[in-house]
């Protein structure tokens, strides 16, 4: 029986890590598909406090994570598919087949990244449509590519994007962009940043090979017209991961955990930390402190139950 399982390695988890880790309840933190979290699909991250030049966001979780792992914090990859209440606590299923049973759990799984929706969109995957800059940006050395979306993401990826393409177009579907001011500011004066407002993207074009192109809908006049490019870039937000929990504990109507203010959810000893439960401020910095008061609830909910 674990004191603590952590669900997740973003910097929510991490954090978590450390703190119980401190606290020497010796945490087991499970990785899911995406290690790291978002702060891995990121490249320099500006606002954290404490780097006053910034820092690389994989530098930042990769350090968080070697830091809980001084205190004694356990490492694994694999992937909750079920759990269930115990007797004295909870049972999880993963999807190697493991069952590990634990008298608490935070819950740090993040959001993944949106998708369109489109059948092209899938036909397309991989080859050429992307929701990651950070990854997959250096293949478009040369090239022409779109990004999707109005918000900060969007505005990071296509200034990393400009390193590689000749020329970047961010396509929004309204007239103007939701992201921070001066996100906006150093999109809108660059010189290899184009944007087409009030535009959705309607179909990915191709030659089944890779993308040639999007047709798009201006809402405004109702124009259908296709824009050619070579690549392109979803920045259009995140879905919670509450897949597991979905009937057990409560979730809003976006599939996002409810926490109360000590981000205890619905059932004893059950914890949110991180994206999973935050819709509206979503930085690395809120992750971090949603993931020590987490772990501090957990150790004082931990020793009430000794007592
Ligand atoms: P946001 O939810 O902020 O923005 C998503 C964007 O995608 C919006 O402009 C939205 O349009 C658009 N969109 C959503 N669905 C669709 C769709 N189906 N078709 C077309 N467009 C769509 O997500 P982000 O990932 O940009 O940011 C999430 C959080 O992370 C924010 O709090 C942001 O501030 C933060 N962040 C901070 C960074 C930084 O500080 N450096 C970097 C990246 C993110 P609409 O505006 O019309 O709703």
């Amino acid at each position: 029986m674990h004191n603590l399982i952590i669900l997740g390695t973003g910097i929510a988890g991490c954090t978590a890590a450390i703190y119980a880790a401190r606290a020497n309840l010796n945490p087991l933190v499970i990785s899911g598909p995406e290690d790291g979290g978002q702060l891995t699909l990121t490249t320099e991250v500006e606002n954290y406090p404490g780097f006053p030049e910034g820092i690389q966001g994989p530098e930042l979780v990769q350090l968080c994570k070697k830091q809980a792992e001084r205190f004694g914090a356990k490492f694994e990859t694999d992937l909750v598919t079920e759990f269930n209440k115990i007797k004295k606590g909870y049972e999880l299923t993963l999807s190697s087949g493991k069952k590990l049973q634990t008298k608490s759990l935070i819950i740090a799984t993040g959001a993944s990244a949106r998708w369109l929706g489109l059948d092209s969109e899938k036909l397309y995957k991989g080859r050429g449509v992307t929701t990651c800059a950070t990854c997959d940006g250096f293949f478009f050395k040369g090239k022409e590519v779109a990004v999707i979306g109005g918000g900060d993401s969007a505005m990071e990826e296509a200034l990393f994007l400009t390193k590689f393409a000749t020329k970047v177009t961010i396509i929004h579907r309204k007239d103007s962009f939701r992201a921070s001011k001066i996100m906006q500011e150093r999109v809108l004066k660059h010189e290899k940043i184009k944007v087409i407002w009030n535009s959705v993207v309607k179909e990915i074009l191709g030659d089944s090979k890779k993308v040639t192109g999007i047709k798009l809908n201006n809402v405004g006049t109702n124009e259908v017209f296709d824009f050619n490019c070579d690549g392109v870039f979803l920045a259009i937000g995140h879905i919670p991961n509450t897949k597991p929990f979905a009937g057990k504990l409560d979730l809003d109507e976006k599939g996002y955990l409810k926490v109360d203010k000590f981000m205890h959810t619905n059932l004893e000893g059950i914890f949110g930390a991180g994206d999973v439960q935050d819709t509206r401020y979503r930085q690395a910095i809120t992750a971090a402190g949603s993931g020590c008061q987490a772990a501090m609830e957990v150790e004082k909910y931990l020793s009430e139950g000794e007592n």
